[in-house]
């Protein structure tokens, strides 16, 4: 039997508990050498999403570091990497938990056959989904497009317990060197914003794990309800910490279940909703084109917007739209690096059928805001909403975002909570935006509140104008 180390390659699965890879890992009984690498996909990431990353490595560095065990950080193509680590340690062996966007999995096939060629027992596994892709299928075969059939087929099933952390993590004789986190600047493209943000991430594996106990106590009963207002907090909140693998939907589906079965019935609904996560993922794996271009190929003759230039795509981003639910979940999103679910909608609706600018554009932008971005939920929520995607919203329902806001936030306390200008003695997290912002956008919390940069009722004609006479 070998006795050479394997590389354990992590990548969004930054913790230590219900992890397969590191749990094999650690049972071959050779020595294991953490690593993360900051590859060409993680080049690829947004200011938000990066910075966050950035935070997470960091702890799972501690977490090993308490286990007598290291992260070995290194920056490069991920396959030179491996490769150098390889010689550089006599590795016979390279683990990792399996991805389904896109880009990683390109990066991972690539990765794994040339590694299997140079002789390496290149290895991936499941974890970051509750079921792989392949393995659901519709009764007549193929895989779901629309997700109600799928939470069916896939709710009674069985899901193997999460795993126990490793007792130990077997160390080498000798460390390779690592590179200094402080060094990769993960927060460099937030500019002033950093300090703000970290206050409102919740870290790591142990608050994640605090995070689903404290919502299954004291939350999950009310969600069905909760979960639909802004003001709120009635919701998990634990999209960042999936996103970065900090807990594992096994644990998170478990503990839903035990809830249900506890009489909490709004738990149902907090399991679907782990349902939709994988739905995106298995429409990624087997659609990859939904993270680029329109999954229902007939909108590709749609007239959208594509000038990120133009003055409306501008007030949207800042926050400046005139419309009161726009623009506070817009700057929720800045300064909190989330945004509310019903806040995602309300923007998305808004900038792809009152603006009729190119869900792109969109996606895009909260690729760079948000901590708990997502490749596979983010395009599929935003072609959800701007009509081009699998079991979308029908396109011709245009959210209006004053009467979602009289329905959702009827004593306005979500807008006070993040509108300066509209409202006297503004909250402090409301002028936090201006702290974040860059100066260049010229926005003070004292400035008179815009009028609609195009009138709801307007913007909703000239949509259904524009599907009326659209050509397909
Ligand atoms: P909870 O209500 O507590 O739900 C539990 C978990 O279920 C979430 O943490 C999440 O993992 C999953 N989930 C819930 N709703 C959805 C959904 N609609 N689609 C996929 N998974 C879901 N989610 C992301 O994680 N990353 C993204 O980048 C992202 N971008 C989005 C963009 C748009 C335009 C829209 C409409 C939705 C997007 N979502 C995204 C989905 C959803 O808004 C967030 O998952 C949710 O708001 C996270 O809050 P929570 O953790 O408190 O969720």
């Amino acid at each position: 039997m070998s006795k050479s180390p394997i590389l354990l390659w992590f990548r969004r699965d930054l913790r230590l508990g219900d992890h397969a890879a590191l749990t094999a890992a650690c049972n071959s009984g050779r020595p294991v050498i953490p690593l993360f690498i900051h590859d060409e996909v993680v080049e690829t990431h947004g200011a938000a999403p990066r910075f966050r990353l950035g935070l997470s490595v960091a702890d799972l560095a501690k977490s090993l570091k308490d286990k007598g065990s290291r992260l070995i950080l290194r920056r490069g193509k991920a396959l030179d990497v491996l490769r150098d680590l390889i010689d550089e340690t006599g590795a016979g062996a390279v683990y990792w938990s399996r991805l389904y966007d896109p880009d990683s999995k390109a990066r991972d096939m690539d990765a794994k056959a040339a590694l299997k060629d140079d002789g390496i027992d290149a290895k991936s596994f499941a974890g970051h989904v509750l079921f792989e892709p392949w393995t659901v299928e519709t009764k007549t075969g193929g895989f779901y497009k629309v997700f109600t059939p799928m939470w069916k087929s896939v709710r009674g099933s069985d899901v193997p317990s999460a795993l126990p952390t490793p007792g130990n993590i077997p160390a080498p004789d000798g460390w390779p060197t690592s590179d200094d986190l402080d060094d990769w600047q993960m927060g460099a493209g937030m500019q002033r914003g950093a300090d703000i943000l970290r206050t409102h991430c919740t870290l790591g594996e142990t608050a994640a794990s605090h995070r689903l106990g404290a919502f299954m106590a004291h939350r999950v009963a009310g969600y069905q309800k909760n979960r639909d207002l802004p003001a709120v907090d009635g919701t998990s909140g634990l999209s960042e910490n999936l996103t970065y693998g900090e807990i594992s939907p096994r644990s998170c589906w478990h503990s839903g279940w035990r809830a249900l079965n506890d009489g909490k019935s709004d738990a149902e609904v907090f399991l679907k909703e782990l349902v939709w996560r994988e739905f995106a993922y298995h429409l990624a794996h087997h659609t990859p084109r939904i993270v680029s271009d329109n999954w229902k190929e007939d909108w590709d003759a749609f007239p959208w917007n594509t000038d990120e230039r133009l003055a409306e795509v501008k007030a949207w981003k800042q926050g400046r739209t005139g419309i009161q639910f726009v623009d506070a979940a817009m700057r929720e999103m800045y300064v909190t690096g989330t945004m509310h679910n019903r806040g995602r909608m309300i923007v998305a609706s808004y900038l792809t059928k009152h603006l009729l600018c190119h869900w792109k554009i969109g996606m895009d932008w909260f690729a760079d805001c948000l901590i708990d971005w997502d490749p596979c939920s983010n395009a599929m929520g935003w072609q959800w909403s701007a009509g081009s995607g699998p079991d979308a919203t029908p396109y011709f329902r245009v959210f209006n975002p004053v009467t979602q806001l009289d329905k959702f936030d009827k004593d306005r306390a979500y807008a006070k909570r993040w509108l300066a200008e509209p409202y006297k003695n503004a909250s402090d997290i409301a002028r936090s935006y201006f702290d974040m912002i860059p100066k260049q956008w010229g926005m003070s919390p004292d400035d008179r509140y815009p009028d609609p940069i195009v009138a709801v009722d307007e913007g909703r004609k000239r949509a259904l104008d524009a599907y009326e006479n659209r050509n397909f």
